[in-house]
């Protein structure tokens, strides 16, 4: 039975999550989803067949993406309603893609000379679709994982993938700026990903968000599986301050994500609602 709650962050097999796009559609029906986003990383690929999954069961489909900005470590911004025709914004991604292709090859090598061998075959057989254009270090990671050189996929990141580890390698990334802007070319609204991951402090968070609203950014998550109900009400606050919409979702990533079930977050139909408005309002 479809209830009134959503979920506007979740992954699929077209970046790191385990579910193909249509699974996705079948699992947000069974949960009982009323609309689900689809917000892969730096790529719209599952788009297309997500919606007509979606479509099919009576689920509405928001087609999403969430870039990964340069800041510090990152900052990752979600973009919601994006026009997945748009050439500028597709040939921008294509962009992040090849570059993936590129430092997928370099950290393959980078192990190698560390002692583990890995091969391209080793990444690729792990999901549908899969290209080196497509995978991340969670994929390097399990195949680290099945090889027997590390325990488990905390301790290839942390010996060996996470940011200034020995076999890391950076990849092209957009500033918070291209990244919002971005979005907003493609017809979308830029939301601010899990803040929590940057800070937990109200004052420097309203000054981030202070901002990126100058940059163009539209709103915040201010619903998340990890946030406390204090984090959640502190975003609801600068939200407000700042003019800026709430969003939220769970960060979904089927079994790469273990703890984190879809539609875990109790969100509302209404929020959607509410930024629909708000997209209106603009228009007008
Ligand atoms: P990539 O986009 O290839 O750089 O991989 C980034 C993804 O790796 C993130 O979305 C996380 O899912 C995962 N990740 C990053 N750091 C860690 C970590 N320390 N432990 C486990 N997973 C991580
Ligand atoms: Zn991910
Ligand atoms: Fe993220
Ligand atoms: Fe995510």
């Amino acid at each position: 039975m479809i209830n009134n709650l959503i979920d506007l962050h979740t992954h699929s097999t077209a970046s790191d999550g385990t579910f193909s796009p249509a699974q996705l559609a079948e699992y947000a029906y069974k949960k009982g989803l009323r609309a689900i986003a689809l917000t892969d990383h730096d790529t719209v690929d599952g788009i297309y067949e997500f919606s007509q999954r979606c479509f099919s069961l009576g689920i509405e489909p928001i087609a999403g993406v969430e870039i990964s900005a340069r800041y510090k470590c990152e900052m990752h911004i979600v973009g919601l309603f994006i026009d997945t025709k748009n050439k500028d914004f597709c040939q921008n991604l294509n962009a992040l893609k090849n570059a993936r292709l590129i430092r997928n090859e370099k950290m393959l090598k980078l192990l190698e000379e560390n002692g583990m061998h890995i091969t391209a075959e080793d990444l690729l057989r792990q999901k549908e679709n899969a290209s080196l254009k497509n995978i991340g270090r969670p994929h390097i990671a399990r195949a680290m994982v099945e090889h027997g050189y590390v325990h488990d996929i905390k301790e290839a990141f942390d010996k060996y993938i996470a940011h200034g580890e020995c076999c890391y390698v950076k990849r092209l990334t957009y500033s918070p700026e291209e990244s919002i802007q971005l979005i907003k070319s493609a017809g979308g609204i830029a939301i601010l990903a899990h803040p929590i991951y940057i800070t937990d402090d109200e004052q420097k968070l309203f000054d981030i968000l202070k901002e990126l609203k100058g940059f163009g950014l539209d709103g915040v998550e201010c619903f998340y599986s990890t946030y406390t109900e204090a984090f959640s009400k502190l975003c609801i606050r600068l939200c407000k301050r700042l003019e800026l919409i709430p969003s939220g979702g769970s960060d979904f990533h089927g079994s790469n994500k273990q703890d984190i079930d879809l539609g875990c977050v109790n969100i509302s139909y209404d929020v959607l609602k509410n930024m629909k408005q708000y997209m209106a309002n603009k228009v007008l």
